[in-house]
């Protein structure tokens, strides 16, 4: 598979009064053309931000103090804002964490849809408002929506409206941030599909950030586990999900429910702060398989199948 999108080390910080809080703290991944990426872990553990961090949406006090982002060999980071402006929608768009809610309930569909259309393609309002049609029919919604208010449509569909406005100008990666977080099952099992169209029908790669398990093992090709700002394991769904190789990634694993595991383990204790992470191998102050090295050095992330890298001493790590 071609590589789209190669993310090197890169680490995207936030200044506090109290120091940097480093939410993402050098990760590296591929993202191949076609695929769905799903990027998994606790809440806090630095997937949005990796995210923001990718597409440079984010706003001070967050900054990047280290790494690459290469798109198709383009240096992302190192681009002029009015540079990168023009790929963002046409190449890499992104439906925001409850995209659902922020659109203004007082102003039609239309209007919304094309003023984003407007603000980043020199093109005619009409030419906009067939872009704004296509887009609603690939995700599976009525010309008439252009007609609603926001108020008028439930939360599941006002968040495919917003995955619409994400495809309007073609983009070859959508990243999907948390799109099915507060919707009602029948509404996350149309959007998850929705997602999944995007790539089968249309080609588009998809990067999905999402806490939960379950919505990875429906749609996505591989899956990337962060935890405290880093990468733990990476590989296709199917073996995250059949062999789980990381102690971090078992223990999410035990915490999805299903009709023939009543008793959900979960994993004990908190997730550190990324003000303060913790020493060696960061999930070492959880882990039940921990040995002297891990509270002093850290594993590195290995392929320790093709395919398939884990940062943990049990697998190799050095
Ligand atoms: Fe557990 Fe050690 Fe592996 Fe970390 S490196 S996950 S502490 S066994």
């Amino acid at each position: 598979m071609n590589t789209i999108l190669e993310v090197e080390n890169l680490k995207v910080y936030f200044k506090t009064i109290l120091g940097d809080a480093k939410s993402v703290d050098g990760v590296s991944l591929k993202v191949f053309e076609g695929e769905i990426l799903g990027i998994a872990g606790e809440s806090g553990c630095g997937k949005s931000t990796l995210v923001e961090g990718i597409l440079k949406i984010y706003k001070p006090p967050c900054y990047i103090p280290e790494g690459k982002v290469y798109y198709k060999g383009i240096d992302l980071l190192s681009l002029p804002e009015e540079e990168f402006r023009k790929l963002r929608w046409k190449e890499l768009s992104y439906v925001p964490q409850g995209s659902m809610n922020s659109l203004n309930p007082v102003i039609k569909i239309e209007e919304q849809m094309i003023d984003g259309i407007l603000s980043h393609a020199d093109i005619t309002y009409r030419e906009a408002k067939e872009l704004a049609l296509s887009a609603l029919n690939s995700v599976g919604m009525p010309p008439d929506v252009l007609e609603m208010y926001p108020h008028e449509l439930s939360g599941g569909m006002r968040q495919r409206v917003c995955i619409a406005m994400s495809l309007c100008l073609n983009p070859k990666i959508v990243f999907a941030d948390e799109p099915i977080t507060g919707l009602d099952v029948v509404m996350q099992k149309l959007n998850l599909q929705t997602l999944g169209d995007l790539r089968d029908k249309y080609g588009i790669t998809v990067v999905m950030v999402a806490h939960d398990m379950a919505c990875h093992a429906e749609i996505c090709d591989r899956i990337c586990i962060m935890y405290a700002g880093k990468v733990l394991e990476v590989g296709s769904t199917i073996d995250i999900f059949s062999d789980p190789l990381h102690p971090y990634t078992k223990g999410l694993l035990s915490a999805v429910p299903s009709l023939e595991k009543r008793n959900l383990k979960g994993i004990p204790g908190l997730a550190p702060s990324p003000l303060e992470w913790p020493s060696g191998c960061r999930f070492h102050p959880r882990c039940s398989y921990r040995m002297k090295i891990c509270e002093e050095e850290e594993p590195v992330l290995e392929e320790v199948q093709p395919g398939r890298s884990v940062a943990c001493f049990l697998y190799g790590g050095r």
